[in-house]
């Protein structure tokens, strides 16, 4: 880990049709770190990841992405850079092999040998998994498969949006066990948003509440 902050919220307001949703926040992602952020439902923890990919703008304060403001980065660059997976993961049609194609399609990026192997590894799915068809794996398996595909963009941040809040227990055990393996594996940065405070605890060095 090191001090280069890759994501940073300075003293950042945000308000939907002018109602506030929080003001002066602020936060830092280091290179390396996972970070979990916690608070209760409609606080905006949503609204800060969406913030982050620059699908909202803020009414003052800055966000930054490695030093530079995320609207002065092209969009698809910086979506690739630092990938947002949303809280119900959604597959496309065809295989799981498909979903992970389209990916790289749509950033125009090359499939790389034994590329495929290694994003499921990392979220803990074996190989046969290639083969399914999306629609008809479980919530846990989507989410794990919506993380590896995130994963084959070779992003420098991860932004997991309540990865587990639509899983029951089973489901959710799997896929903490998929992040912690991926926390362990690489040197991804990653900004986890949880109502759950224990799981916030369980995952990362650091939890920021919002009010
Ligand atoms: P959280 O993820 O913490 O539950 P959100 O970031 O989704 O919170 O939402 C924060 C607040 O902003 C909520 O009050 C929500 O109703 C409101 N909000 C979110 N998105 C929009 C939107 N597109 N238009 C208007 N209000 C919104
Ligand atoms: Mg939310």
């Amino acid at each position: 880990m090191s001090t280069i902050s890759l994501l940073e919220f300075k003293n950042v307001a945000m308000a939907y049709d002018g109602i506030i949703v929080f003001e002066n926040f602020n936060l830092k992602l280091l290179n390396g770190e996972t970070v979990g952020l916690t608070g209760p439902s409609g606080c905006g923890k949503s609204t800060v990841l969406r913030l982050a990919v620059d699908l909202v703008s803020p009414v003052s304060g800055e966000v930054l992405f490695k030093s530079q403001p995320v609207n002065e980065w092209e969009p698809t660059e910086l979506r690739r850079r630092m990938v947002l997976v949303p809280q119900e993961a959604s597959m496309f049609t065809g295989t799981v092999e498909d979903n992970l194609k389209w990916a790289l399609d749509i950033h125009k990026m090359d499939y790389r040998e034994g590329e495929f192997e290694r994003v499921l590894k990392d979220v803990l799915l074996d190989i046969e998994y290639l083969g399914k068809v999306a629609a008809n794996l479980s919530g846990g398996q989507k989410q794990r498969v919506a993380i590896a595909r995130a994963l084959l963009l070779k992003p420098d941040v991860l932004l997991l949006d309540e990865p587990t809040s639509a899983l029951d227990m089973e489901a959710t055990l799997a896929v903490e066990e998929a992040i912690n393996n991926l926390i362990k594996v690489s040197d991804l940065s990653v900004l986890i948003v949880t109502h759950n405070k224990e799981q916030a605890r369980r995952f990362t060095s650091r939890v920021i509440e919002m009010e």
